[in-house]
């Protein structure tokens, strides 16, 4: 067993190879280099209405076993509640809001129910939907899937526009940050495989009832630090020295470690090739993996805007909205508080938080004709540049294992090669089989 092991990184990957590593008897210490743990999925204190609010808000499914066991194993399971099937409420400005709900029945079968009822989609488009679905339930995964988008597979399935609109396009944007054109095949298709195959429950969604820090981060630095890890936060690893295949120093602002035996890099590619020699770039096979933003608006209004937990918003600036006080169950400081996700913002982005404000509020007077910004008592926008790495055509194979050509450095995150898009489940599957690794070379 080594003497130590070092995790840079305190988001969910190399949190959940800590919570390994430790649970196995490791000696570990982690480096991270801001000031809060859990890195893409924080939260932190509102100044103005003292609330935690999250960094953007993440939803989970039930497919993600591996996050589900994390948070098992961390006391925090709680801390999310799963619909009791599939259901989405949409929104579109000529049609008013529909509900698409799988219903009770065996497997798959239960979602092709639910879509027949589906108000938005005429019998054409549904059956062109349930077709596309079985083909696809046929099909196995190969790496030739990387090769074209997920727009080319469904101009393949003569989609219609309406079911594009209302079905597969909200479903390629809110899984994988990216609409259709942009996203390889291959990523969409392990979505789909993941979520609508015979298990039913997999489609099911999950809320966070608190804060991220409460669910997530709080909770594993808690068991961390029960089992003696060694937790350090704003402590940013400059780079790595290199001998003989290993990894034997990492420098620190003002500090040198050479004590320790494994070291597993849990950061962003951006960061792992700041911190890796030059001439060692090429072993590590990180290439350049392109990461899209997300942009969340957090808004306490004084009145209802709607009461359902969340809106898919058809056709606007907001994508999704987030009913936080029915997501929560409780109410915030004074007003009723409603979070907007913009995902695959590039263009957003690049405009001003008062430009993305006013075409929220142009969206919410679609919800509720008569609504006036006044209605608002306070807004915070937060823009998350990378976001998320969706995997655009030929990207998989640029993404490296946990292994790597260094017998003691091993990689874990969301972007690595988990068999996962870059997700919550990707981010603590690949910390565990990062902490596999180590523990078989060990
Ligand atoms: C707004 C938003 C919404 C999202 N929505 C969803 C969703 O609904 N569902 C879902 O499954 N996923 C969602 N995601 C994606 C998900 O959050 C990420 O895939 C996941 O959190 C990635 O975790 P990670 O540990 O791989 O990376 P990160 O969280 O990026 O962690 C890397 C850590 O390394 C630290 N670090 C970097 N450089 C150094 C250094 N030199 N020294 C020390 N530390 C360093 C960073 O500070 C960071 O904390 C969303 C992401 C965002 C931003």
């Amino acid at each position: 067993m080594p003497a130590g092991v070092v995790i840079v990184g305190g988001g969910l990957a190399g949190l959940s190879a800590a919570v390994r590593l430790t649970s196995e008897g490791f000696n570990v210490t982690i480096f991270e280099k801001r000031p809060y743990w859990g890195g893409r999925v924080s939260s932190f204190p509102d100044p103005v209405t003292g609330w935690e609010i999250d960094n953007g808000p993440h939803l989970i499914t039930g497919a993600y076993e591996c996050t589900r066991q994390f948070l098992q194993t961390i006391g925090s399971a709680s801390k999310i509640d799963f619909q009791p099937h599939l259901q989405t409420v949409y929104f579109d400005p000529e049609k008013g809001k529909a509900s698409l709900r799988s219903v009770s029945l065996p497997g798959n079968l239960s979602l092709m129910a639910g879509l027949l009822k589906f108000r938005f989609l005429r019998l054409k488009d549904k059956l062109g939907i349930l077709k596309a679905l079985q083909r696809l339930g046929r099909l196995n995964e190969s790496p030739e899937l990387d090769f074209f988008t997920a727009d080319a597979w469904l101009i393949r399935q003569k989609q219609t526009t309406a079911a594009r609109r209302y079905f597969w396009d909200v479903l390629c944007l809110a899984a994988l940050n990216a609409p259709p054109g942009l996203v390889s095949f291959l990523q969409f298709f392990r979505v789909l495989k993941k979520s609508f195959g015979a298990e039913k429950e997999k489609a099911r969604l999950g809320f966070a009832n608190a804060g991220f820090q409460d669910v997530f981060a709080g909770p594993a630095e808690a068991f961390l630090r029960k089992r003696g890890a060694g937790l350090y936060k704003k402590e940013t690893v400059l780079n790595l020295e290199i001998q003989n295949n290993r990894a034997f120093a990492l420098q620190l602002k003002g500090r040198k470690l050479s004590d320790f035996d494994a070291l597993v890099l849990a950061v962003p590619p951006h960061a792992l090739e700041k911190m890796i020699p030059k001439n060692f770039i090429q072993q590590l096979t990180v290439n350049r993996i392109r990461f899209h933003p997300i942009v969340s608006v957090h808004l306490y209004l004084k009145t209802e805007l709607f009461p359902e937990k969340f809106l898919a918003f058809i056709g606007g600036t907001c994508q999704w909205i987030f009913n936080m006080n029915a997501i929560r169950s409780s109410k915030y400081w004074e007003g009723i508080w409603y979070s907007v996700v913009i995902s695959g913002a590039e263009e957003e982005a690049k405009l001003p938080k008062d430009t993305i404000v006013s075409q929220i509020f142009s969206d919410f007077q679609k919800i509720q004709p008569g609504w006036k910004p006044s209605d608002v008592l306070h807004i915070r926008v937060i823009k998350e540049l990378s976001a998320t790495a969706p995997g655009s055509p030929g990207a998989e194979a640029g993404r490296p294992s946990q292994k790597t050509a260094f017998k003691n450095i091993f990689l874990a995150g969301g972007w690595t090669r988990t068999g996962l898009p870059d997700t919550i489940e990707s981010a603590v599957l690949s910390g565990e089989l990062a902490a596999k690794e180590v523990m078989a070379q060990s």
